[in-house]
């Protein structure tokens, strides 16, 4: 039987994409916007243009169209009296992703961003319906891919996957066209005079085309991030946008302060990489990773925290303190922020055996055992490489729920790492097969599910084992080069120590410098405890800042790395 469509969210959701306000709550929203004429065939927005907000139509039609590859325009909708025009790209002032024209004589009510957040804001029911709305339209031009960049070249090529995977991950459409097959790409191909070694290249919405770009080049052109202004000082700057870093966003934007979050990747951090969290607060049939940190980073947009993603922190610059009131930034593009606070919630990186193993993160490599995993496993042959007490502890749990363990160990011994009494429980297990000296040397599978691991033992042979799930405990570094020079104190491993004076848990040895989530030294390494931190981090920033503000000069720098 052939495979049955998904249907489109502009189907099943319809009414929630597109609704109509009443008179009422027109009035009640007049105060946030503007009221404008546009002539017939004037355009309300414009492709790769940054427009003039949300417009709610008055009068008139406006229709809504979209593009594809070869410029084709599609109708997505025509709105009457009562609806409104926009999606995600107006709450933050980005380009517009579809073309809005009038069909004859159009008044409308435009709401510009920071007009359309404090509206959001303020009405709590209507902005609930709004940003719904918003949200929706987003996921339908994320089906399409409409509004985005077009990518040309082969899906398996790694820059193709390299630049797909970054669009993605935050949350941006785009399209893949086949070189080979799709005679829309030769028609590009053609037009740009594009040798076949070029290739990826990407064409984006404006017109500009980009021969294999960086991921920074790639956002800058489609808008995703523009320059951060100099001479602006935030109330705070938040390193990170993975959970811990998007909980203080969301807590220091409700709460009126001026954040910043930055970020080298996307937003999500790890946890946008998880394919379902199962264990977090208020969601009892677990929830992607992905969706959690896009509700999180939409959430922190409405409060009206400002994004700069891809970012890349390379210093802070404690010391401008001392002198100006407030903490440089350097960023990898020579720009700098400034700020009267920063949060450290640059998280870690798990250390990684083999090249291809992030294919396999979330549905067949684990970096934890709880029954969840178990369950995943149970009556399978596993493999679980490490050789500390997590480790240990992680083999005998696994090994009552699965049929076999293969335990492999970089060193000679078990013993060097692990305390005794897991060695001796390890050894008294028949299920558990122990194989010391052993490297994994490759993954193999498709789709994200791993089929089959290969590991070269001590003999230097190569074995190939079919197996489902790979448990991986070796630890993870801290992302924490950046802060070299700063003046921010460090354990042994590089994860950020905190708490060194008595009542501020999450200061670090630099006063207004404060550090959340998996970075931080003693931290427990879960999305909840990342955001709880966040949270947390920003009660303490209040107090920080009131404290600024009156002795500016007493805030200087204490600690040493
Ligand atoms: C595959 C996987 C599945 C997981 N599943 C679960 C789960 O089901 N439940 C659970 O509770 N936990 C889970 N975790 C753990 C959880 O995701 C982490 O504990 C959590 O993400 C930590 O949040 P964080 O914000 O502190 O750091 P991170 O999530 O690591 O985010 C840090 C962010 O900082 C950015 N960054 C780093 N350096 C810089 C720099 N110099 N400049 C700018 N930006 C920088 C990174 O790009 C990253 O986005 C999982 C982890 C993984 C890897």
């Amino acid at each position: 039987m052939p495979p049955v469509p998904t249907p489109s969210v502009i189907d099943t959701r319809r009414d929630q994409m597109f609704p109509t306000l009443d008179a009422a709550e027109i009035a009640r929203v007049r105060r946030f916007g503007e009221l404008r004429a546009f002539a017939p065939g004037e355009r309300l927005a414009k492709v790769g243009d940054v427009g003039v907000g949300l417009s709610i139509v008055l009068a008139g039609e406006v229709e809504v169209v979209r593009y594809d590859s070869a410029g084709r325009a599609a109708s997505i909708v025509t709105h009457g009296p009562g609806a409104f025009l926009g999606e995600l790209a107006q709450l933050s002032g980005r380009p517009a992703l579809v073309d809005a024209t009038a069909r004859g004589p159009v008044e409308a009510l435009t709401v510009a961003p920071d007009q359309l957040r404090a509206l959001l804001v303020a009405e709590a029911e209507l902005g609930e319906r709004i940003m719904r709305a918003l949200i929706l339209r987003r996921v339908g031009l994320l089906e399409t891919g409409a509004g985005g960049p077009v990518i040309v070249g082969r899906a398996d090529n790694g820059d193709v996957l390299r630049l797909q995977g970054f669009l993605r991950n935050n949350g941006h459409p785009h399209l893949r066209l086949d070189p080979e097959t799709d005679a829309d790409a030769k028609a590009l191909i053609e037009r740009f005079h594009v040798d076949p070694g070029q290739l990826p290249i990407v064409l984006c919405p404006a017109g500009q085309l980009l021969r294999n770009p960086g991921e920074t080049e790639l956002a800058r052109c489609i808008g995703l991030v523009g320059p951060i202004d100099p001479d602006r000082v935030y109330d705070v700057a938040i390193v990170g946008a993975g959970p811990a870093g998007l909980a203080a966003a969301v807590y220091a934007g409700s709460e009126g302060l001026r954040a910043l979050v930055l970020d080298c990747r996307a937003f999500g951090g790890q946890a946008g990489a998880s394919a379902r969290i199962e264990n977090y607060l208020g969601f009892p049939t677990g929830i992607t990773g992905m969706a959690l940190m896009a509700r999180a980073y939409n959430q922190a947009q409405k409060f009206g925290v400002e994004m700069a993603i891809p970012d890349e922190v390379i210093g802070l610059d404690a010391v401008d303190f001392a002198r100006a009131g407030r903490f440089v930034l350097d960023l990898a593009n020579g720009e700098r922020a400034g700020a009267r606070a920063v949060v450290i919630a640059s998280g870690v990186r798990y250390r990684r055996p083999a090249a291809n193993l992030a294919e396999f993160e979330g549905t067949s490599v684990h970096y934890w055992a709880s029954p969840l995993e178990a369950k995943l496993c149970a009556g399978q042959e596993v493999a679980l490489v490490g050789a500390g007490n997590s480790a240990g502890q992680a083999v005998v749990y696994l090994a009552s729920q699965v049929r076999k363990v293969w335990l492999l160990v970089r060193g000679p011994s078990l013993a060097a790492k692990m305390s005794r009494y897991l060695v001796d429980r390890i050894s008294g297990l028949s299920n558990v097969e122990v194989l010391t000296q052993t490297n994994i040397t490759g993954l193999e599978g498709t789709g994200g599910v791993l089929e089959a691991v290969r590991w070269r033992g001590a003999a230097g042979e190569e074995t190939r084992h079919p197996l489902r799930h790979l448990f991986l405990f070796i630890g993870a570094d801290p992302n924490t080069d950046w802060l070299k020079g700063s003046g921010v104190a460090l354990d042994r491993k590089g994860f950020v120590l905190t708490g060194s004076e008595a009542g501020r848990p999450l200061e670090t040895s630099v006063r207004g410098v404060f550090a959340i989530g998996d970075v931080r030294a003693g931290s427990t390494k879960r999305v909840a405890a990342a955001v709880g931190e966040g949270a947390q981090a920003v009660a303490a920033l209040h107090a920080f800042l009131a404290d600024a503000g009156a002795r500016p000069a007493e805030m200087v720098p204490t600690g040493s790395a």
